[in-house]
């Protein structure tokens, strides 16, 4: 938050014996592990290639800036036969850096070079701003070259209240970031003005809520060892102090669904689980604004078409 990391952030590591205790091999159904940062990005944790090993018979993908690590080790990477790996590239060289801020473009190039030369399966995920929405063919091309299987643009879900984001470096304003000239935004589609939250006409023209990622049969592990059926969810810890105390009050008790704490299996049969979220996805007491902003059928961004930066392709 303004180029600082934001107080509530619990900056950790999913530790290593969680992630060992987990019953892979009861787990039959299941077929990909997605490492995708939330607030961080899974190429720093100090134990990833041990943590890729666990998961033989899973296709694994890996979701990252990739401006880290040995061209060597993404040479290893690339032999690995079940590792998929998208590219956060947004942009050619210096546009790229706007964003991602000290990423550095030509070591990403490079450790992709490394990685699709060892045969690795790769995508290049590009996300479209205003400055640098004229790269797009030529990113396109590149892409091509290069050996990517796909490139997939996206639009930034920042913009929700105005159609610039100010960069902010240890509090000092650096520059905006705009939206993509094409884009439009959901606050546009909900004919929500410019500095106005769309939160009140999102809330009021909601439909039922349908929750994606059960339906989708998916299940996330947050970095501090809580379950959540999604990442949405998983980041209410460090997001606003209303939409936290609305998930305690649905959760009741963290220590029932935190792997340090409790088994896999007991956290998929805990009341979080099997009564509570079920109860409160059909307003019982309330739903949590998380879920209705992301699933409900009228106005939810995974309904609508401004689908922007999710987790779930
Ligand atoms: S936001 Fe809520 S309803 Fe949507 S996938 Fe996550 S838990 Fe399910």
């Amino acid at each position: 938050m303004h180029g600082r990391v934001h107080k509530n952030l619990n900056v950790t590591h999913l530790d290593l014996k969680i992630i060992r205790s987990l019953p892979i091999e009861k787990m039959k159904n299941l077929k990909i592990v997605h490492f995708c940062g939330n607030f961080g990005d899974p190429l720093m944790h100090p134990d990833l290639d041990d943590i890729i090993d666990m998961f033989q018979r899973q296709q694994i993908e890996i979701s990252t800036n990739a401006s880290l690590r040995s061209q060597q080790w993404w040479s290893d990477l690339g032999k690995k036969k079940n590792v998929s790996v998208t590219f956060c590239i947004d942009g050619i060289g210096h546009e790229h850096e706007l964003y991602r801020r000290n990423t550095s473009y030509e070591k990403i190039i490079d450790n992709a070079k490394a990685f699709l030369e060892a045969g690795g399966l790769a995508i290049w995920q590009f996300i479209v701003f205003r400055h640098n929405q004229h790269q797009i063919d030529e990113a396109k091309k590149l892409s091509h070259d290069m050996g990517f299987k796909k490139i997939e643009f996206r639009f930034s879900d920042r913009f929700d209240t105005h159609n610039k984001w100010k960069v902010f470096d240890n509090g000092v304003y650096q520059y905006d970031l705009e939206k993509a000239s094409h884009q439009t935004t959901l606050r546009e589609s909900l004919y929500v003005p410019e500095g106005e939250k769309y939160w009140k006409v999102l809330n009021k023209n909601k439909g039922q809520i349908t929750c994606v990622a059960s339906q989708r049969k998916k299940i996330y592990i947050h970095s501090d060892g809580t379950v959540y059926p999604c990442c949405q969810l998983g980041s209410v810890q460090s997001g606003k102090d209303v939409e936290k105390l609305m998930l305690k009050k649905i959760v009741k008790d963290f220590k029932k669904v935190d792997l340090h704490w409790v088994n896999f299996e007991q956290i998929l049969k805990s009341d979080f689980f099997q009564k509570n979220l079920p109860a409160s996805l059909k307003q019982d007491p309330f739903s949590h604004p998380i879920c209705i902003e992301w699933c409900n059928k009228a106005t939810g961004k995974y309904y609508n078409q401004n689908l922007t930066s999710v987790d779930i392709p």
